[in-house]
């Protein structure tokens, strides 16, 4: 038997979900643990990701998902706040917009349909074509034939707000561990066993699940999960230096890939989405597909440098839904299958998965992604 160690909540994983939980519950004057596998915090899909807090360009249907990830949308400009005020420390968050680009007259009445219905919800959007667009976005190729600015949405460089965070839960008075891996879960006198790799056991009433895209080999046997089976889908992403001409003002949407501004002189390209397990490899075939999304949206970027490639596991669920809220055992609460759109969420999850170990009712916007939606005890 290893060493033991009490607290009020203990987090598995230490992604975005993970620490936001952690810090919300930690200015509640919870003491809250933090358990992480890897050997940094948010170095997993939080660390891959784009960055886009994109509610609108990323929206499919005027559904309760769509109320959701405006509700977070909503929350971003105070929670970002609030990190840099905890932290001193800044993380790119701009507000700014969002481009999305079309390709010819049948994708433009596609994407025009999209921002009809999304107008009188979520902000103004904004049709720009010809010289206008020529001159703002000086990037752009010939095929694109006009665009759509989305004024609502934000993004946010994705690394630096991982690092922000954790030095959030750190001052907020979380236990941060890394190199911990969750082997084993069990309840027994109204506790939760939280069992890691090498002995320690971590012992609280209230157990928080967020590790991401491997969370169902933990949950297995501890409830019959239903259609709740999450699983890995791969993104691939690449990075381009590139001079100041080349780098949009916002985020752009295109065809098959986007372009992420990111500092002074990068440029995100992403990403690929497949479904091919726990496979993290960078592929020439995911850099060709998105090389050539990047080439037929600027023609220019051939001449860049390639800074970086990396791959990163998106949580999934089978309806594609987030799981947010307490599960099918007492204690367990699940901050899970944030899929494509963990950073944009990220605000909604941390107060809902705080509130659900909390006891006190989730943000009603949340209430969608309740685990109980297919769960059975
Ligand atoms: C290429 C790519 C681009 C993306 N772009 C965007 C975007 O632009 N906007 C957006 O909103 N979303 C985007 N996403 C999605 C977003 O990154 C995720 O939804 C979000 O990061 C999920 O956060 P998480 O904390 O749930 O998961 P993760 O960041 O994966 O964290 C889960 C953590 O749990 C840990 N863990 C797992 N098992 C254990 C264990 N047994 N013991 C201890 N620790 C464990 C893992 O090591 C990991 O650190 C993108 C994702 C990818 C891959």
């Amino acid at each position: 038997m290893g060493e033991r160690v009490d607290c009020d909540v203990v987090i598995v994983g230490g992604g975005l979900w993970g620490l936001g939980t952690a810090w919300t519950l930690a200015r509640r004057g919870l003491g809250v643990r933090v358990l992480e596998r890897a050997a940094a915090f948010a170095s997993e899909a939080s660390f891959a990701a784009a960055g886009m807090i994109g509610a609108q360009s990323e929206a499919l249907e005027d559904d309760a998902y769509f109320a959701a990830t405006l509700a977070s949308r909503d929350r971003w400009p105070a929670f970002a706040a609030q990190v840099v005020a905890a932290t001193g420390r800044g993380f790119g968050y701009r507000p700014d917009g969002c481009l999305h680009l079309a390709f010819g007259a049948s994708f433009e009445r596609r994407l025009e349909a999209k921002y009809l219905w999304q107008k009188r919800r979520a902000g103004r959007v904004t049709r720009l074509e010809g010289e206008a667009l020529a001159a703002r976005f000086p990037l752009l190729g010939p095929r694109v034939s006009c665009a759509f600015f989305a004024d609502g949405d934000h993004w946010v460089d994705n690394e630096a707000l991982g690092a922000a965070l954790e030095e959030a839960c750190r001052r907020a008075g979380v236990g941060l561990t890394v190199g911990a891996e969750v082997t084993r879960l069990s309840r027994d006198g109204g506790a939760w066993n939280v069992e890691v790799a090498g002995g320690a056991i971590h012992r609280a009433p209230r157990l928080v699940v967020a590790a991401g895209a491997w969370a169902q080999g933990l949950l297995e046997g501890l409830a019959d999960w239903g259609t709740l089976r999450g699983f890995p889908v791969k993104g691939q992403m690449l990075e381009l230096r590139v001079p100041p001409r080349l780098l949009p003002e916002v985020p752009l949407h295109a065809e098959n890939v986007y372009l992420v501004p990111r500092g002074a002189d990068r440029l995100l390209v992403g990403a690929t989405v497949e479904t091919v397990g726990f496979d993290k490899r960078v592929t020439a075939e995911g850099l060709e597909y998105l090389l050539q999304g990047a080439f037929e949206t600027a023609p220019d970027l051939r001449g860049c440098e390639v800074t970086r490639t990396w791959a990163g596991l998106r949580p999934a669920t089978p309806d594609g839904w987030p799981v947010l809220g307490a599960g099918p055992v007492e204690g367990l609460h699940l901050a899970l299958g944030a899929y494509r759109r963990g950073i944009l969420l990220l605000p909604l999850a941390a107060e809902a998965a705080a509130a659900s170990a909390l006891g006190e009712p989730i943000p009603p916007e949340a209430r969608a992604f309740d685990p109980a939606r297919t769960t059975r005890a």
